[in-house]
């Protein structure tokens, strides 16, 4: 990058970036409302447009003309793999080791068991104490199933988590970026820290599938997985991924052992037995409506390469920092993330008293962000579809909302279900 970091940032430069930008382009695949600057993908991700028509496809055509036969003729039965195959080539695994399915949560269920089983002698599940709350709450539930003594979590800081790993752990359980921080761990060291230890590994890719470059297969990973509806832009609860390596998938055994996750669902068996590829981690008919839509939604990432994509990711929020940083009248505003780059996601959290209120103030000029409890202010960056010149237009409206204390107004302090 030309700027040094203590050289001021300016429109122009900002402008000159947009145009150096490989991905610019990306923007037309999708569709953005007007007038907004959407730095929330890694929450919900914006709609391609190809999304919409799938949809179409897919109601009026698969649905009301060729209704049953679909599963066949337009290859219904086959979307989980598709879709799954389609997912590792972002994530560094080779076909036949994702399967999209179920939500995150669920599948972190089945992920957990298996791996857990796979450990007899060991107990314990190492995790991170800030992570997201699903993660521990999926490592409580199997807790009260198999007994304390066949499981339990033990919750480490991020800066503890190499001294905490030992024999005595079964399984490692870490999301790759924290939620909240956005800081970045080093799956590859951990990864090889925790096998020295005799320990398998859980990634939860949430906030890194689609957003950075991942090598699940050179890591040698166990087991991964991740949200259709982040940054992979599969719409409103898309369904989610899981990766098991190959070379578990003889010894495994995971306990939600439906119909679809047989060897052969159609010979309507009694008698359970599972399928011998990463179709053993089905469980029921797959959601064919939102799955049809993320496969669709992952084709704008066909020709993208990952590391021009973190790039851009990269230099997006080291930008917004910097603006931040440039404004006098955003001291306030506690930079939580990393600034290094080996550290952090794609996304920026500050903390400020007042973020809840700075959140709501920010949406209602059309610049969407979100807030996390209790203090923080959270900013995703999207490199398919954000241009540099949003950085400028983003700070100069935070900027604006601080200086005239527009967010102190009463009605930015009601709080709404989903924050
Ligand atoms: C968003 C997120 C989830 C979401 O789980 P769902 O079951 O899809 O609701 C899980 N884990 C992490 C780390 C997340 O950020």
């Amino acid at each position: 990058m030309s700027n040094a970091v203590n050289q001021t940032l300016s429109y122009r430069d900002l402008q000159q970036r947009d145009l150096q930008d490989v991905l610019a382009s990306k923007r037309q695949a999708f569709l953005l409302p007007e007038n907004s600057i959407y730095l929330d993908g890694n929450s919900l991700g914006a709609m391609p447009k190809a999304a919409a028509e799938r949809a179409q496809q897919v109601l009026l055509t698969e649905w009301a003309e060729d209704l049953i036969k679909s599963w066949n003729s337009h290859n219904w039965i086959d979307l989980p793999l598709q879709v799954g195959n389609k997912i590792g080539r972002l994530i560094g695994a080779a076909d036949g080791q994702v399967i999209c399915c179920d939500s995150t949560s669920v599948n972190l269920f089945k992920v957990l068991a298996s791996a857990m089983l796979m450990q007899p002698g060991r107990s314990v599940v190492l995790s991170q104490a800030g992570n997201f709350p699903t993660d521990l709450y999926m490592v409580e539930g199997l807790a009260s199933l198999l007994g304390s003594q066949h499981c339990q979590l033990q919750l480490v800081e991020d800066s503890a988590l190499e001294q905490a790993i030992t024999t005595d752990v079964a399984v490692m359980l870490l999301t790759q970026v924290d939620f909240r921080s956005g800081r970045l761990l080093d799956m590859q060291h951990l990864t090889q820290l925790a096998h020295a230890n005799g320990v398998l590994v859980i990634w939860d890719l949430a906030h890194s599938a689609g957003a950075l470059p991942i090598e699940l297969d050179n890591c040698e990973v166990d087991f991964a997985v991740g949200c259709g509806y982040k940054y992979l832009n599969g719409g409103p609860g898309a369904p989610a991924f899981l990766y098991a390596a190959k070379r578990h998938h003889a010894a495994l055994c995971q306990p939600l052992s439906g119909w679809m996750g047989h060897s052969n669902p159609f010979s309507f068996n009694h008698r359970y037995e599972k399928s011998a590829d990463i179709k053993q981690f089905l469980t029921g008919t797959p959601p064919v409506l939102s799955m049809s839509v993320l496969d669709t939604a992952l084709d704008v990432f066909h020709d993208v390469d990952m590391t021009q994509l973190r790039d851009k990711s990269l230099a997006l929020s080291r930008n917004f920092a910097q603006l931040v940083a440039q404004h006098d009248c955003l001291q306030d505003l506690a930079l939580i993330t990393p600034l290094t780059d080996q550290q952090r996601g794609s996304q920026l959290a500050y903390q400020h008293p007042d973020a809840y209120a700075l959140c709501q103030a920010l949406i209602k000029q059309g610049v969407i962000a979100d807030f996390r409890a209790p203090n923080i202010l959270r900013l995703g960056f999207t490199p398919l579809y954000l241009r540099f010149i949003d950085m400028w237009t983003a700070v100069e409206i935070l900027a604006d909302i601080v200086r005239t204390a527009e967010y102190k107004k009463a009605e930015y302090a009601v709080k709404q279900k989903v924050t």
